[in-house]
Parts: C-alpha cells; sequence; structure tokens
C-alpha cells in the first residue's frame, strides 16, 4: 500500500483550464472521495492520477515514487470507471484473470487471486458466466473484481455506482465500505452524490470549477462547511 500525493495539478485543454492548481494528499489506507458538481474536473484528475491524461503542470507521488511521467501500467493503480467496459466473450473468471494472465503470472496464482476476489464480492458462483448474463451489479461486481486481483497500491473508482439503479446503488455502497475493510487499500473515490460521499468517505474533497473548495472529515464539512457552495454541496444546514 501507499499513500498518493497530488501537487499543484494544472489542466489546459486548449483555452480552457480544467484543473486550476489541485493539491491533494491520501494517507496510505485512507478513503477519499471527491465530490463535485459536473464538469469541474473530476474525471480529468482522475485520468490523470491513472496516468491516462498528461498535466499541463504538477506532480503526482504514490508512496514514496514520482510518478508524473510513468506510463498506466508502471503506477501500481487499478481504475474503475462508470462503465465498467468487460469483454462480452469472456467468463466473469476470463475478465478478471485478463490483466494477469498478461502480467504472465502462473496459473495458481491467476486462480487463488480470482477465487479470493469472487469471495470478497459473493460472485463465487457466477464465475462461469459471460457479461451478458450477468446483472448491471454483478458486472459491476465484476469490474471491481478485476481492479482486485492485480493488487494495486491505489483504487481509483471514477462514479462506479452512477450507472445502477437506486436499490443497487445503495447496496452497492455498503459493499465498497466492506471492500475497503477488507482490503484497505487507499482509495480515490470520484462521485456527484453528496450522501455516497458522506457514507464511504474518511475525507472529502470539494472540487469546484478545477479547484479545491474545501478538505476534511465528512464531519468537519457538515459542521464546518467553508463556505455556502460546500453547504449547499454537502446539504449542511447553514
Ligand atoms: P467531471 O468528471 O467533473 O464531470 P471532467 O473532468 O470530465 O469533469 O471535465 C472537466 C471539463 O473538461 C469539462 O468542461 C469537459 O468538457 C472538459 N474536458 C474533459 N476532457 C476533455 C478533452 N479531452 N478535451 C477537451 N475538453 C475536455
Ligand atoms: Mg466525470
Amino acid at each position: 500500500m501507499a499513500g498518493l500525493s497530488i501537487e499543484r495539478a494544472r489542466k489546459r485543454f486548449g483555452d480552457v483550464e480544467v484543473l486550476k492548481g489541485v493539491s491533494i494528499d491520501v494517507a496510505d489506507g485512507e478513503f477519499a472521495v471527491i465530490v463535485g458538481p459536473s464538469g469541474c474536473g473530476k474525471s480529468t484528475l482522475l485520468r490523470a492520477v491513472a496516468g491516462l491524461e498528461d498535466l499541463t503542470g504538477g506532480t503526482i507521488r504514490i508512496g514514496a515514487r514520482d510518478v508524473t511521467g510513468l506510463g498506466p501500467s508502471e503506477r501500481g493503480i487499478a481504475m474503475v470507471f462508470q462503465s465498467y467496459a468487460l469483454y462480452p466473450h469472456l467468463s466473469a473468471y476470463d475478465n478478471m484473470a485478463f490483466g494477469l494472465r498478461i502480467a504472465k503470472a502462473s496459473k495458481a496464482e491467476i486462480d487463488a487471486a480470482v477465487q479470493r476476489a469472487a469471495e470478497i464480492l459473493n460472485i463465487e458462483a457466477l464465475l462461469d458466466r459471460k457479461p451478458a448474463a450477468l446483472s448491471g451489479g454483478q458486472r459491476q461486481r465484476v469490474a471491481i473484481g478485476r481492479a482486485i486481483v492485480r493488487k494495486p497500491q491505489l483504487f481509483l473508482f471514477d462514479e462506479p455506482l452512477s450507472n445502477l439503479d437506486a436499490d443497487l446503488r445503495v447496496r452497492m455502497r455498503y459493499e465498497f465500505a466492506e471492500l475497503h475493510r477488507a482490503l484497505g487499500t487507499t482509495t480515490l473515490y470520484v462521485t456527484h452524490d453528496q450522501v455516497e460521499a458522506m457514507t464511504l468517505a474518511d475525507r472529502i474533497i470539494v472540487l469546484r470549477d478545477g479547484r479545491i473548495e474545501q478538505a476534511g472529515t465528512p464531519r468537519a464539512l457538515y459542521e464546518r462547511p467553508a463556505n455556502l457552495f460546500v453547504a449547499q454541496f454537502i446539504g449542511a444546514p447553514r
């Protein structure tokens, strides 16, 4: 495991500066949640941490390692997106094993990792099924399983529940909490759902228009919002 440190991250697309000097520290084993309205730069920031987007300025460290210039596969991270594209022709098992096979893990290693992830996610009985034979929630579990088996130092989740219906979203929220209890992996989780943030986060980072408005524990933000925007976004009385 390792913490994450983002220092003065800037990102420009053409004339538009989407990240305007964002600094975030996530402690080793911490579950940090970025919230903010649509278009404020959440996905861009996560993609930059994953190495899928080059920053215009700033530094990203995972543990003691400066990963700013490194490619996605060199960063020791695993990312789960909102649209958790699984390989349709592969079984749940093979979807989860895919990355490990590419990394040339042994058959025994792969089997142990997939079985363990399946156990944590409660999908042991579904491993033979192809994505078309799984429900939305089950598919999302497989996508998370695919991230778990790689034993990353850092999990990145970009609105992983936003494609699920309301009931399932609530249930999966608890499963993320369980997952974190079981593995303790440092996590940066993006959502635009305040309740999800309040439920899951050790620490919430409120992003607005490419800048951090406030960062703190859910309780601190609720009780002492820095401004009206945070108060309204968190739903705190003010
Ligand atoms: P969020 O995830 O918070 O909804 P994004 O990070 O996706 O926000 O986007 C932030 C802003 O950057 C938006 O205005 C979006 O249109 C813009 N943007 C994102 N990706 C690109 C891109 N590849 N090229 C140009 N503009 C982009
Ligand atoms: Mg987004």
